[in-house]
């Protein structure tokens, strides 16, 4: 085998008819497929990832009938939400079928289901013929790439049978997920704002995201210290007594000026989209030893921000 495994749509598909595992492009950030309904592919994603079992993995659908193949008990909430917002960067929590294993849902009797509006994504699932399992295309705990380059680089030697190059993802982020399990949550924050949410299903609550460090997590997926570069990150407004080391870097948001000249800036004009797009891109490409210590500027967190400002928050070392 050659590394990094570059594959081809068609041979990406019939690898995972096989049963294997192979990285694809999202419009939200890559992901680490397998066959949905094949316990062997899901336990070998969480073998490459070193991700713990308890943290459920994401079924990705090609249309919206074929949410009917993995859920139950479909509110009439979800197909409204299915209509205005897939394909996109939304996943649901629906009461699961029998098909989907226990381990695919870390044991739980729901499963998250999405329909990505990556037409490379939707094209390996059309033609891999079942839903894929697809978690962020990362070790456990890092940074979510949105480059194949990203994950060619933490994955290429793990096992993983290929990977697809669909250019950068245009979103930038993982996916909002909301639990239609009871009243609408809004369990992560993502480019589909609880705004644009509430608009289709009327109210929608939102959950606190964070857990405590060394307190078992509310919602799985949802550690402190999730999106960690290894390099330390600082985001938002440094104390006024903090001495900064030498080598220093920032990621600037807009035209504010910084302790230190801006490195890279998300958007110049602060659009926020734009700033989604390009954090992770950021976030790699400063995670290098050469420096000591990279700063972000605070992002409104309004509207996208809240999902920048969820996974800043959990990417930030505490001073
Ligand atoms: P990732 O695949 O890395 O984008 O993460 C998927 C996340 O979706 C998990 O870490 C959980 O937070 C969430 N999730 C998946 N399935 C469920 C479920 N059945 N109930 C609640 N949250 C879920
Ligand atoms: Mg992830």
């Amino acid at each position: 085998m050659h590394f990094p495994p570059w594959t081809s749509v068609d041979d990406a598909a019939r690898l995972l008819r096989d049963g294997l595992v192979v990285a694809i492009p999202t419009e939200t950030v890559y992901g680490l497929a397998g066959n949905a309904y094949e316990p062997k592919a899901l336990a070998q994603i969480f073998a490459i990832k070193e991700r713990p079992t308890f943290d459920p993995l994401i079924v990705h659908i090609c249309e919206i009938s074929q949410l009917a193949d993995v859920t139950e008990n479909i509110p009439e909430a979800a197909y409204a939400l299915a209509k205005a917002y897939w394909p996109g960067p939304m996943t649901m929590i629906l009461p699961k079928k029998d098909c989907i294993p226990d381990l695919c849902t870390s044991g739980l009797p729901s499963v998250a289901v999405r329909f990505p509006s990556h037409p490379v994504a939707q094209e390996i699932i059309r033609k891999a013929l079942v839903p894929l399992a697809a978690p962020s295309a990362n070790l456990f705990k890092h940074v979510s790439p949105t480059t194949a380059e990203h994950v060619a680089a933490q994955l290429a030697d793990r096992g993983l049978a290929g990977i697809v190059d669909g250019g950068p993802c245009n979103v930038g982020v993982e996916s909002t997920i909301v639990s239609l399990v009871g009243e609408p949550t809004v369990l992560r924050p993502g480019a589909v704002t609880p705004e644009m949410i509430a608009a289709v299903v009327g109210n929608v609550k939102v959950k606190e995201s964070t857990s405590k460090p060394g307190q078992p997590m509310a919602a799985p997926g949802q550690c402190d210290t999730h999106y960690r570069p290894q390099v330390p990150l600082f985001y938002g407004k440094l104390p006024a007594e903090f001495k900064l080391p030498e080598r220093c870097v920032r990621i600037a948001f807009g035209d504010t000026p910084g302790v230190i000249p801006a490195t890279l800036n998300l958007s110049e004009t602060g659009d926020m989209l734009e700033a989604t797009a390009k954090l992770y891109a950021y976030m790699h490409d400063l995670d290098d030893p050469r420096y000591d210590l990279i700063l972000v500027d605070q992002i409104p967190n309004v509207g996208v921000g809240m999902a920048l400002n969820d996974r800043l928050k959990r990417a930030s070392i505490k001073v």
